[in-house]
């Protein structure tokens, strides 16, 4: 009943919260450029640009080297990468982190004071809290490169959209993903009637609704292939929440600027199963 206000106001808060810094940093003139703007750089495009007709390149993957000797100027809009490139660097990471091959690019400290001026994250990701499950590790991402949202059982609340509102609406990412995991521990809970407190049972409602949709649909399954179908179906309820409880999110994903796709975690392996595009979103979209 009181749910409502309380969504629009928690979210405000949330939003206003992750505002804060990037505000900070104009205030106190640290970042801000004296200088005249650089002469090579491209004529600014409008704020608003992440729009359909926004300049796309392919994702930056080293460091972004900054024209002449100077920072590159932190306020200076950058081309969008696509989502397309975006998917196959991150599946690409997996790659090289279950071949034992992780480059672990850009976690130097040079690549800490390249960020520190803005951020330019190319995916959202929301996933477990699960310690097992980290997501710059097994995707071999770096620094400044995903906007991670992790909580237990990766359900996608009002806080968890708003931030994953905030870095689609303010960096233009082009990409979401949701990734669960096998033998989730809250999916486990939820599976098994665990007993769980208050708070817990709000924060696993949405894998309840997952769970009676699996059970429905699956109703042979149990055990440990149960808690992993459930995980799965988990993930598109999570999607789901997220493009309806977002119009942010919904408008990109209209537009074609979001990408939304799921996966799955392997504790056992470490690989991802990518899921692709969430199958029901048009039905959510109208
Ligand atoms: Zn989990």
């Amino acid at each position: 009943m009181r749910q409502i206000p309380a969504f629009r106001s928690r979210r405000e808060v949330l939003l206003a919260a992750l505002a804060l810094p990037a505000a900070m940093l104009a205030d106190d003139g640290k970042q801000a450029p004296k200088v005249a703007p650089k002469g090579p750089v491209a004529a600014p495009k409008p704020a608003a640009s992440h729009g359909a007709g926004t300049q796309r390149k392919p994702v930056n993957t080293r460091h972004e080297p900054a024209a002449g000797h100077g920072p590159a100027d932190p306020h200076a809009p950058r081309p969008v990468p696509h989502a397309e490139d975006v998917l196959k660097e991150l599946m690409a990471g997996n790659k090289r982190f279950v071949a034992g091959q992780s480059k672990h690019p850009r976690a130097t400290l040079a690549r800490v004071r390249e960020t520190s001026s803005g951020q330019h994250p190319y995916a959202v990701v929301l996933t477990c809290a699960d310690s097992r499950v980290p997501p710059e590790i097994f995707l071999d991402q770096g620094i400044g490169d995903i906007f991670t949202v992790r909580v237990a059982g990766n359900v996608a609340n009002n806080d968890e959209i708003a931030s994953a509102e905030y870095a689609v609406s303010h960096f233009g990412t082009p990409v979401c993903v949701v990734i669960g995991h096998t033998e989730c521990g809250a999916v486990s809970a939820v599976v098994n009637g665990d007993e769980v407190s208050a708070d817990i049972g709000r924060m696993v409602v949405h894998i309840s609704e997952a769970f009676q949709k699996t059970k429905r649909h699956n109703p042979s399954l149990s055990g440990k292939n149960l808690v992993n179908e459930t995980a799965r179906v988990n993930v598109w309820e999570s999607v789901e929440d997220m493009i309806k409880g977002s119009e942010v999110i919904a408008r990109k994903v209209r537009t074609g600027d979001l990408q939304i796709v799921g996966g799955i975690y392997n504790l056992d392996t470490g690989k991802v199963d990518w899921m692709g595009a969430y199958p029901g979103a048009l039905s959510v979209l109208h």
